[in-house]
């Protein structure tokens, strides 16, 4: 029994005709850019996400990129957020030009550490940036007061977090901006590359529209520098499709969560600590292990895929490599050495899990 960490093909096979007649509406249409898939979805995103404004854009890079700058972060500004994280959350803030300043996690959620963040801020502090890693919301109204406290922009990365939750709000709803990307193997992913930044924020959203299509509010009016960056309206036609299902895919995610966390009681292993605030829609199923390479071994012998997200933390990125000497961070450093992620998407099924579980307790 083959298992890869993503199975992207069961889904498909049931959008399939669904998503091919949207497709082929496109062509016919020949609108491709911008067009009404584009709003309409940004549309039913904003609803769905319970904010006043989504723009739509090229990807989830993007989306951070192009809310740092539409904030106006710049060169000169700190930005503060996790170092255990894909390098896109850091890369945003370099390009515009502001500087990354890596704060340690809580060890169980793997979210910023309130606390830390707290300790962290300088004069030249002009925005949070934490990330709801693996599905989980972070500390979010912590970070929210602590922001209002300071003075301090909220930018939230909801890369691995569409549809989860705290207190009936969603994430992305809590900022100034929430980023989003629609890669394929997120919990909403498209056939590309897509992103999404939604705020409730009027004049904030009315920047997102111009910079994300050549600084141009009036087609040859060229305002700022902007950017060639929209989301596909193939894609969107697409995305459409999958809104209305997210919350049963989420629903099967947390479903097989909670199969894994059984079938792996009582062995030395620590599963996903879920913080009870939130609603955690598990992007990732992550482990904490000890031995983590034999039990990678056992189960590429089984056949079945593992992941460590994330090897290396970004303070030891050789890009970052000048931030390292004044960087210390314990936490992320021995979560970077015991994580384990496990194939985690909505179609797996019980006896697939079952497997897993048992390939798991025999390599411990
Ligand atoms: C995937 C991801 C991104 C980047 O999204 P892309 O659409 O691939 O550009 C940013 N941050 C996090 C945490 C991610 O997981």
């Amino acid at each position: 029994m083959n298992i890869p960490m993503v199975d992207l093909k069961q889904q498909y096979q049931a959008l399939k005709q669904n998503i091919e007649q949207a497709l082929e509406d496109v062509l016919e249409s020949t609108h491709f850019i911008l067009g009404p898939n584009v709003q309409a979805f940004e549309k039913e995103a904003a609803a769905y996400l319970g904010v006043k404004h989504a723009v739509g854009c090229a990807s989830g890079t993007d989306a951070l990129h192009l809310a740092l700058r539409a904030a106006g972060v710049r060169e000169g500004d700190e930005v503060i957020t996790p170092a255990f994280t894909f390098i896109a959350t850091a890369e945003a803030i370099s390009y515009v030009g502001a500087k990354p300043v890596f704060v340690d996690i809580d060890p169980r959620t793997f979210n910023l550490d309130p606390a830390l963040v707290e300790a962290a801020i300088t004069p030249s502090t002009r925005a949070v940036l934490p990330v709801h890693l693996f599905g989980q919301p972070a500390d979010i109204f912590a970070l929210q007061q602590l922001c209002a406290r300071h003075d301090l922009l909220l930018i939230e990365d909801c890369a691995q977090s569409f549809g989860a939750g705290v207190e009936g709000r969603m994430t992305g709803s809590f900022g100034l901006a929430g980023c989003f990307s629609f890669f394929p193997s997120k919990n909403l992913g498209c056939y590309g590359d897509g992103g999404l930044v939604t705020t409730n924020d009027d004049v904030l959203a009315q920047e997102l529209l111009v910079l994300r299509n050549h600084g141009s509010r009036q087609r040859y009016h060229h305002s700022v520098i902007g950017y060639n960056s929209r989301l596909d309206e193939m894609q969107a036609a697409i995305l459409r499709i999958k809104l209305k299902h997210i919350d049963e895919y989420n629903r099967l995610r947390r479903r097989n969560a909670h199969l894994y966390n059984e079938g792996l009681k009582g062995l030395p292993v620590a599963t996903p600590f879920e913080d009870g605030k939130g609603v955690h829609v598990f992007h990732q199923y992550t482990l904490l292990v000890e031995g983590r390479e034999r039990v990678q071994q056992a189960l590429s012998d089984a056949g079945i895929a593992s992941a460590v997200y994330y090897p290396i933390p970004l303070h030891r990125q050789e890009v970052y490599q000048e931030l390292l000497a004044a960087t210390s961070l314990p936490v992320t450093e021995q979560a970077a050495g015991r994580v384990l992620s496990l194939p985690m998407f909505p179609e797996l099924t019980p006896e697939q899990i079952n497997h897993i579980c048992q390939v798991i307790a025999g390599a411990l």
